[in-house]
């Protein structure tokens, strides 16, 4: 007689997807569970460097990885397919080519952009959200250098790049462009001065909810490479090649630009809502446990999800590094529930963060509260990118993908 093997689907290959699907390769025999992992490309992409593929400064071969090179195809059913639609009811995924159905359901469909209802921003702005949206503001770019040499004399403001949001992203995207910009300028014989890059943000600083040293740090560390900031500044409205900006009670300005870049907001992949799970400020709200409220069988993770902290009753903030560790959890509490074990809750190990600000720089807190500058902090961000590399392919995929130099 042929026993049905229970049926493990993952949606989405981003960290937690990966992640929980390797472990689960290792936790589980191939007679115990059927594994699936749905991704709607047949790669895996490190989205903590998409700032460098949108700056270009990375080609954006290098931060994919083929799903098939790290996870064993014998083991996973690997499916190319874009998943339309969840549903709970039936435990059915209904994909755009297929419908698959599931016992056990991990969510790991990441994120998308969020743009607050400011007119214009969802139509005119560029956002790095994957290896292709990243691909088209670095064409786009140099595109514009391309185009001023030719229509040199009125549109000075071809030049300017304007990157929406002082946050990690928008932060990290500056520093790589603050490193572009020059070579840029060399490649197309074009005076620096001429080229603007202006972050814009609501908050009264850069980087809110960092350190005021290290923030002050990347401050000037980003205006002596010629980044212009404007803080505590609403973009009230985005056009085609200008937005429009104005403190509270102040005069609005309208700065022209070639490039507007959002990076102020991001939200759960919408199939989250479409699909019928309830929401807090875009995200669902999951047990200890990580799964879903009211839905024993599905798992939440990464930036599907909001995890509390049980020590300041707010969330953690989305993250790779957390993305990672929860799909520890997730495997556990999978490999728990197939044998009536006890269910783990999630505890976030918190390892520090480091940002990348182009070149030799960054900055960073590791370790609890020890602070990094500079080209330390660089090699420690290269060192958090490799240890993830190594997580999930080992030496190899650390020898033909890693960062071994601090620049
Ligand atoms: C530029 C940038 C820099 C960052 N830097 C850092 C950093 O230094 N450190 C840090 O910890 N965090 C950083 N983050 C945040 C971090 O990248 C995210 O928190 C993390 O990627 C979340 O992981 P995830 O697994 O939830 O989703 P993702 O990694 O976004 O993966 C989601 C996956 O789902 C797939 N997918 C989406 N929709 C569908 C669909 N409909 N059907 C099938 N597949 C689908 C996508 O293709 C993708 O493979 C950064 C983010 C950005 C954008």
């Amino acid at each position: 007689m042929q026993v049905t093997k229970p049926k493990v689907v993952v949606l989405g290959a981003g960290y937690a997807g990966m992640m929980t699907t390797k472990r689960l390769t290792e936790k589980l025999q191939p007679e115990e569970a059927e594994i699936t992992l749905v991704n709607k490309h047949n790669y895996h992409y490190q989205t903590t460097w998409l700032h460098e593929v949108a700056a270009g400064t990375i080609n954006q071969n290098r931060s994919r990885i083929m799903i098939s090179d790290v996870i064993d195809k014998n083991r996973v059913n690997l499916i190319h397919d874009t998943v339309v639609k969840i549903n709970k009811n039936d435990q059915r995924i209904v994909l755009e080519n297929d419908e698959i159905d599931y016992d056990y359901l991990v969510i790991g469909l990441g994120f998308e952009k969020a743009t607050f209802g400011i007119p214009g921003m969802d139509e005119h702005a560029f956002s790095i959200v994957s290896v292709d949206s990243s691909r088209m503001i670095r064409e786009h770019i140099e595109y514009q250098f391309a185009r001023y040499k030719v229509e040199e004399a009125e549109n000075d403001h071809l030049l300017t790049i304007i990157v929406g949001g002082g946050g990690f992203t928008g932060i990290e995207f500056i520093g790589e462009l603050a490193e572009k910009v020059p070579q840029l300028c060399k490649k197309y014989d074009i005076d620096r001065r001429k080229v603007r890059v202006i972050n814009i943000e609501a908050a009264p600083t850069i980087l809110p909810g960092f350190d005021q040293d290290l923030v002050d740090y990347a401050r000037k560390s980003l205006e002596f490479r010629d980044i212009e900031f404007k803080t505590g500044t609403m973009i009230k409205e985005c056009k085609a090649d200008a937005v429009i900006v104005g403190k509270e009670e102040e005069e609005e300005e309208e700065i022209k630009a070639g490039t507007i870049v959002w990076t102020g907001g991001v939200q759960a992949n919408s199939i989250i809502g479409d699909s019928g799970f309830e929401l807090t400020k875009g995200k669902v709200n999951v047990d200890p446990d990580l799964r879903a409220p009211g839905y024993p069988n599905i798992f939440i993770l990464g930036d599907c999800a909001w995890v509390m902290n049980p020590e300041t009753g707010k969330p953690y903030p989305p993250t790779a590094q957390i993305a990672i560790q929860e799909a520890d959890t997730c495997a556990n509490n999978i490999e728990a529930l197939l044998y009536g074990g006890q269910m783990e809750q999630f505890i976030f190990d918190d390892k520090g963060t480091v940002a990348s600000l182009g070149g030799r720089e960054g900055m960073g807190v590791v370790f609890g509260d020890k602070k990094l500058y500079g080209m330390t902090a660089k090699a420690m961000k290269n060192v958090i990118d490799d240890r993830y590399l190594f997580l999930l392919g080992g030496a190899g995929l650390v020898l033909k993908k890693g960062k071994f130099r601090p620049f």
